[in-house]
């Protein structure tokens, strides 16, 4: 069962569902026990989600994106770049 850092460090990869099903339960494992970890997977799955609707829309105004993703040291747009625009 991975910790809190491991399971944090699965996040991006989880949310894009680019992780083996083993990895897989074992995260769902760890966040059934870990209430701090499911919020910050449910803050980064609304987010993700809030932030994919307004790039297709393309109402994101320039630079606001590569500031979230340093802020989150995440890949949001799923561009291979944290803090790429
Ligand atoms: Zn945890």
């Amino acid at each position: 069962m991975p910790d809190c850092n491991e399971t944090l460090r699965e996040l991006d990869a989880f949310l894009d569902d680019e992780l083996s099903d083993e990895v897989r339960v074992h995260i769902h494992e760890h966040l059934d026990g870990c209430y701090d970890c499911l919020q910050t997977f449910e803050f980064h799955a609304e987010l993700k989600i809030a932030i994919r609707r307004k790039c297709t829309n393309d109402e994101m105004p320039a630079g606001l994106l590569s500031k979230i993703e340093r802020c989150f040291d995440t890949d949001f747009d799923g561009d291979g770049v944290v803090g790429g625009s």
